[in-house]
C-alpha cells in the first residue's frame, strides 16, 4: 500500500525557523533571548551527544545555552543545590536535566527539584499530572513532538486502538496520557507484556518507545496501521521493523528524520515560551 513518511525534520525545521523569526524581533525590541541550562551528570557517551546536540540547536536559533557538566560522582544533594542555583538564576529560562543519570542519584528527586515554570522537558511531577488532567503545561518533549507530527498530518486519532510499548516517565506514560486525551483507546505495554505480537495486531497507532532494535516485528503490523518509531538504537535503526514494515503502514516515521527532530525542536519551543511567561522584559 502507498505508505506517507510522517516527516519530522521538515516540521522540525519549520517549528525551528519561527522561533528564530520571533527570537529576533525580540532581540530588536530589546526583550530578552530565552537561555536553556543542560545538566549532564557522569560521562555516558549517549548522553553527552544528545546534549550536545541540544545545545547546537539552542545556537541555531539564536536561542542562549549553559551547560552545566556534573561528575559521575556527584551526589543527589550536590545535584539538587546546582537546580536551585538554575531555578534562581533569571537568565535561564528552562531546565534539562539529561536522562539517564547515574545509579546513585536519586532522578525522580532531581526532576522534581525543577521549578514548574522552567520544567521545559516536562519531567516533574505537577507537569505529568497536569498533561494528564489534559490541563495547559510543558509536555515532554518526545510525546508532545510525536502529536505534532500526527496533527501536522491530519491523522485523526479519536476512537482509534493505540499501542505504546514502553512505559517510561519521559516516554511511554506521558505518550499514553496523551494519545487518551486524544480519545484513542490506549494499551500500555512493558518488559512484563504477555502475548505482545496480539496485541500489536490489534493497534492502528504503534508507539515504539522500549530502546530495542527492531524489536517490533512486520509480521505483527496490521495493514494501515500508522507507525512511530521514538526508539533510537546503534546504527540508526528504531523499535520497529520498519523495511519490512513501511509498507503495510498507512503512515510512519523514518529514523533518523521522524521523531528525533521533533524531540528538539519541541524543546525549543517550551524554552522561548517559559521566557515569554517569564519576563516581561
Ligand atoms: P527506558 O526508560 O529504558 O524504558 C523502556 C521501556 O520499555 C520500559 O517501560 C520497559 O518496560 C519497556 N520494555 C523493555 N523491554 C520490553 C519488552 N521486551 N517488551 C515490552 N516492553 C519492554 O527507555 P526510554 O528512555 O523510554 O527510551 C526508549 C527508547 O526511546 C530508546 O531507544 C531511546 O533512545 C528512545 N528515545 C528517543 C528520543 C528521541 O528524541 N527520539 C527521546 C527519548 C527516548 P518496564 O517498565 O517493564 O521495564
Amino acid at each position: 500500500m502507498d505508505s506517507i513518511v510522517l516527516d519530522g525534520k521538515q516540521l522540525a525545521e519549520k517549528i525551528k525557523s519561527k522561533i528564530t523569526k520571533e527570537i529576533i524581533e525580540r532581540e530588536k525590541a530589546g526583550l530578552s533571548v530565552p537561555t536553556l541550562a543542560t545538566i549532564l551528570v557522569g560521562n555516558d557517551p549517549a548522553s553527552a551527544t544528545y546534549v550536545n546536540m541540544k545545545i547546537k540547536a539552542c545556537k541555531s536559533v539564536g536561542m542562549g545555552s549553559k551547560y552545566v557538566h556534573l561528575d559521575e560522582k556527584t551526589t543527589t544533594n550536590e545535584l539538587l543545590d546546582e537546580i536551585d542555583k538554575l531555578n534562581r538564576n533569571e537568565e535561564v529560562s528552562g531546565i534539562l536535566l539529561q536522562h539517564p543519570c547515574p545509579q546513585s542519584i536519586d532522578e525522580r528527586m532531581a526532576f522534581d527539584r525543577i521549578a514548574y515554570y522552567k520544567d521545559v522537558d516536562g519531567v516533574n511531577l505537577k507537569s505529568f499530572g497536569r498533561l494528564s488532567m489534559k490541563m495547559d503545561t510543558f509536555f515532554p518533549c518526545t510525546p508532545y513532538g510525536i502529536m505534532l507530527l500526527l496533527k501536522e498530518y491530519k491523522i485523526s486519532l479519536s476512537g482509534k486502538n493505540a499501542v505504546v510499548v514502553g512505559r517510561s516517565p519521559i516516554l511511554g506514560k506521558p505518550m499514553s496520557m496523551i494519545l487518551l486525551n486524544e480519545d484513542c483507546t490506549v494499551t500500555i505495554c512493558h518488559s512484563k507484556t504477555q502475548n505482545l505480537p496480539e496485541i500489536v495486531k490489534n493497534g492502528d497507532i504503534i508507539i515504539g518507545a522500549l530502546g530495542k532494535p527492531e524489536f517490533i516485528k512486520a509480521d505483527w503490523i496490521k495493514t494501515g496501521a500508522i507507525l512511530i518509531d521514538a526508539g533510537y538504537n546503534q546504527g540508526n535503526v528504531g523499535d520497529i521493523e520498519m523495511t519490512k514494515a513501511m509498507s503495510k503502514s498507512s503512515y510512519y516515521t523514518p529514523v533518523p528524520g521522524g521523531v528525533g527532530p521533533m524531540t528538539i525542536a519541541v524543546l525549543l519551543q517550551q524554552t522561548l515560551q517559559a521566557c515569554k511567561l517569564q519576563r516581561t522584559k
